[in-house]
């Protein structure tokens, strides 16, 4: 990858790829159904309907210093996921986080991307979900390799994707599914073109989020983001950043629907989720963003999410 994203597609792997693969396998603990199990032995059924049809939710969440980020909105988003798809989770809420500190301390982990899943659990070849009779639980926790710096010094070359997002009548967007394809399509759209990240419209053409992030834009001094209704995941760092980034800061974000026209004038445009943090675009498609550098207002906020991350890293 070069240092505005752009990369070469046969070297492209995604982030979570590259923190399985920066440690040694043999010496990850997995978190499965109750117990820690070595990465070899934590295999799921080719009759888990989460592999059969995606059926289940999961959550992508960071620890800093031993601390995780909005561990409490993590875990509420991931039960409010289960519920939607009404699939009822073989352990509560506290389980799962004392599981989860206890793969961070069984892999030696402080600072850690985790992966948590709930699948439909083993059932027959039919849809129906009510046959599974328990839920898989894993929980995966590995080192992240961030974007280079450079990125976060120079913004991200995106595009946008022709294919819009599943409209929420459809499903849910507030679901985190293990069902990502709508995504995934998207995301090949962006490695055809050679960058990393596609911004998706709705169905009514108004701008909603990228593949794996949510979007911000600054225009004459004002912080905007797609509205919820556009039909977005309700982001744990999109809200971070309107609660507590952007004030502190000085700014309150407003929620809003635009066109892509819209976007493409504003003086500056940045990123937010748990794997990017905060970063800023600087073109999309053939347009330059602003100046074509980052700006100061996505500055300011990169700046004031590291300073929380490293002073207190809020778990609420
Ligand atoms: N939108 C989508 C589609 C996502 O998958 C994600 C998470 N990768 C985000 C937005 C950002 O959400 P969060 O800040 O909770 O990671």
């Amino acid at each position: 990858m070069d240092h505005k994203g752009t990369m070469d597609v046969d070297a492209h792997r995604s982030r979570g790829d590259q923190a399985i693969e920066e440690r040694d396998p043999a010496m990850l603990q997995i978190w499965m159904d109750g117990k820690l199990v070595p990465r070899s032995e934590a295999t799921v059924s080719v009759y888990d309907h989460g592999l059969l049809y995606g059926d289940g939710c999961f959550e992508g969440i960071r620890a800093y210093g031993g601390r995780i980020l909005k561990l409490k909105s993590h875990l509420a988003r991931m039960y409010e996921s289960a519920s939607l798809i009404r699939l009822a989770p073989a352990f509560d809420v506290d389980e799962i986080e004392d599981a989860i500190r206890q793969t961070l301390d069984a892999n030696g982990l402080t600072d850690a991307y985790i992966r948590l899943i709930f699948t439909r659990g083993v059932g027959t070849l039919g849809l129906h979900p009510f046959r599974c009779p328990t839920p898989g639980t894993i929980i995966i926790a590995d080192k992240i390799s961030l974007y280079p710096q450079e990125l976060y010094d120079e913004g991200m070359d995106i595009i946008v994707a022709k294919r819009p997002r599943i409209p929420i009548p459809c499903l849910d967007p507030r679901i985190k599914s293990l069902n990502y394809l709508n995504n995934i399509l998207a995301k090949i759209e962006a490695i055809d073109a050679g960058v990393l990240e596609a911004i998706m419209l709705n169905t009514d053409g108004m701008v909603a989020e990228c593949t794996g992030d949510n979007i911000f834009m600054i225009k004459d001094g004002r912080i905007i983001t797609p509205d919820a209704s556009t039909g977005i995941l309700h982001g744990v760092t999109r809200r971070f950043v309107m609660n507590e980034i952007a004030p502190a800061c000085g700014y309150e974000v407003e929620q809003a629907h635009f066109p892509i026209e819209t976007l493409l004038e504003a003086d500056e445009i940045f990123l937010t989720g748990t794997a990017a943090e905060v970063i800023g675009v600087t073109k999309i498609d053939d347009h330059r963003i602003g100046d074509g550098h980052v700006g100061p207002v996505t500055k300011a906020c990169i700046a004031e999410f590291r300073r929380r991350i490293a002073e207190d890293c809020p778990e609420d």
